[in-house]
């Protein structure tokens, strides 16, 4: 029965005399028996047993047990229902967790992996550029110079910023990174398939070229390579141009070692910085020009003292009738050593101390002293390149007239040419200078207009008699829209603040006829004349004065 589904019921009493029900007791008894054999031989897993205590009622002890048989299957059915439940909710949990640990797993292995694929690249590249850092360079440069052969070359090159330190100056620190990351990709660009570039350390970067013909391909390659850099790029809407120089040597015909070819790269790199010769490849009578400029400070306090600068003069000439109305004095440094310097090699080191209030000082003595001997007629302007750190001092103006005094000047013959970024680095003390100096009569003009970043506020509060527009924008005029329209916008805006505009780096008939449609007052540059010594202005103003009368095109 238990096995059909009937509960059985099996009573047992502990001691019969205890209760004077026998019948019952009899009839338990008979059926206790009668079912014994039913639930022995059809329990199995079909029922389940199950014991109560009987209790009497009267004297509240335990007078028997009923053991009862209850019938299995829906017992099984609901063990069965609840197994089931429960391995659906623990399978589905366990797989829930399978799939978090699977989704945290594999995202923990993509970024391990990407952070070792990021230090492997870290190792080998300039965090800033992207470019290959010092240490891949000098692995690729190993495996080049390796199989270099005479026939076919390898080039390895240094190429450096000029005047970076300037342009660090002027810049914040976040456009400082946004000009080298823009020449970065302009490099790699540039650069020819498997050839490679790299960033050395600030503005550093090095070239290996392999496969090469020779130093005249080595010199095209790197020449491209230049190009590129010096045209000019926006850096926050202000436009900017560097220029770079390049030293290089070859291996296996200068060095069949990496060591000793970065040196002469190096060397070459500085003289082609000292001479103004662009690029340079590594000469042995080079190696005089040592990598730093602080052995040149250190003598150019005595160089000074024992007259060794000399000013070479560059004619500055109007645009309308041709006459050279100015020549501005541009220092050199005959070293007795390293022969010619040009001022980029002493003047940036100079400024950082107080030599180059010295240097001011003999220049414009020599300038205004040697101005009789220039032009006896009496009319030339004289131009002289003032640094802002002697700008900034505070008895600067004193010390120029205290100057033209003793060298019988007259203060409205001279001019003094003050880039922006000097202006800018004190603009309070630097406008009550330029007052002091303009009552004085003498005449002041901006150099290098463009590059900086001066408020025109504040310019068109400054007794300012010229803008001189840097000669980057000048240089690039030709064919290109922007830089061409900067040139304009300058000179629109000098004309309407009432100053003069020159134009410098007037290198071709071209440029001298765009500047002419642009209404430019006056024009400086190779094209007219290099900067001369002095023995040679003279000769050098009258051609300068034919080339222009040559190329008077506008009939007034
Ligand atoms: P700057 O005042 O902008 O001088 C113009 C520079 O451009 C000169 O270089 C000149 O030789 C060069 N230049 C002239 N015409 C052309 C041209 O047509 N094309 C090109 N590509 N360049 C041209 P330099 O003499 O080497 O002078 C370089 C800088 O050194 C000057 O730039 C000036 O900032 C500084 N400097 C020169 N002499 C003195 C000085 O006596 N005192 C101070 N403090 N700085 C000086
Ligand atoms: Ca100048
Ligand atoms: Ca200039």
């Amino acid at each position: 029965e238990a096995a059909q589904g009937t509960a059985v019921v099996h009573l047992t009493y502990l001691n019969a005399d205890a209760d004077d029900d026998s019948d019952s007791d009899a009839a338990v008894k008979s059926d206790s028996d009668a079912d014994a054999d039913v639930t022995a031989a059809e329990r199995g897993p079909r029922s389940v047993e199950v014991y109560q205590p009987l209790m009497s009622a009267q004297t509240g002890t335990q007078i028997g047990i009923l053991e009862l048989y209850l019938p299995y299957a829906p017992i099984a059915h609901d063990i069965a229902s609840g197994r089931r439940l429960v391995t659906i909710v623990l399978g589905s949990g366990l797989f829930l967790l399978w799939l978090c640990l699977l989704g945290v797993s594999v995202s923990v292995t993509r970024r391990l992996r990407r952070q070792a694929a990021e230090n492997g690249f870290l190792a080998s590249h300039d965090a800033l550029t992207g470019m290959p850092n010092r240490t891949q360079f000098g692995d690729r440069a190993e495996a080049a110079i390796a199989v270099a052969t005479v026939e076919r070359p390898v080039a390895i090159a240094l190429i450096d910023l000029d005047r970076f330190k300037e342009v660090n100056d002027t810049l914040v620190h976040d456009n400082v990174d946004k000009l080298l990351v823009s020449l970065a990709e302009r490099l790699k660009l540039h650069v020819r398939e498997g050839d490679t570039i790299a960033r050395l350390g600030g503005d550093e970067f090095g070239v290996v070229l392999s496969r090469l013909h020779g130093p005249g391909e080595t010199v095209e390659v790197l020449s491209r390579l230049r190009a590129v850099l010096a045209e000019p790029l926006l850096i926050d809407g202000l436009p900017l141009a560097v220029e770079a120089s390049v030293g290089f040597a070859l291996a296996p015909s200068d060095a069949a070692d990496l060591g000793t070819l970065l040196q002469q790269a190096d060397v070459a790199m500085y003289a082609a910085k000292n001479q103004h010769l662009g690029i340079a490849h590594y000469r042995a009578d080079y190696d005089h020009f040592d990598a730093s400029s602080l052995s040149l400070i250190a003598e150019l306090g005595a160089a000074i003292a024992q007259d060794q600068l000399v000013l070479h003069y560059q004619p500055k000439a109007d645009l309308e009738d041709g006459t050279v109305t100015a020549v501005e004095a541009l220092v050199r440094w005959q070293h007795p050593i390293r022969g010619l310097l040009y001022p980029d090699s002493f003047v940036p080191a100079a400024e950082q101390t107080e030599l180059i209030d010295e240097l001011t000082r003999w220049v414009l003595r020599k300038a205004t002293s040697t101005l009789g001997e220039l032009d006896p007629s009496g009319t030339l302007a004289i131009a002289v390149n003032i640094s802002a750190r002697s700008l900034g001092r505070a008895d600067f103006a004193q010390d120029v007239l205290q100057i033209l005094h003793e060298t019988g000047t007259d203060p409205r013959r001279v001019m003094l040419e003050i880039t922006e970024t000097a202006l800018m680095a004190d603009p309070a003390r630097a406008a009550g200078t330029l007052h002091q100096l303009h009552q004085a009569g003498l005449r002041l003009s901006i150099d290098d207009f463009g590059a900086g970043q001066t408020s025109l506020g504040y310019l068109a509060t400054l007794p300012i008699t010229e803008l001189k527009i840097d000669k980057a924008f000048v240089l690039a005029m030709h064919g290109d829209e922007r830089n061409a329209a900067i040139v304009r916008s300058v000179i629109e805006l000098g004309h309407s603040l009432g100053f003069t505009v020159t134009a410098e780096g007037v290198e071709t008939v071209e440029a001298l006829e765009q500047l002419s449609s642009y209404q430019c007052d006056t024009v400086q540059g190779y094209l007219l004349s290099r900067p001369v010594g002095s023995a040679d202005l003279a000769t050098r103003m009258v051609a300068a004065r034919a080339i222009l009368d040559a190329n008077h095109w506008t009939p007034a």
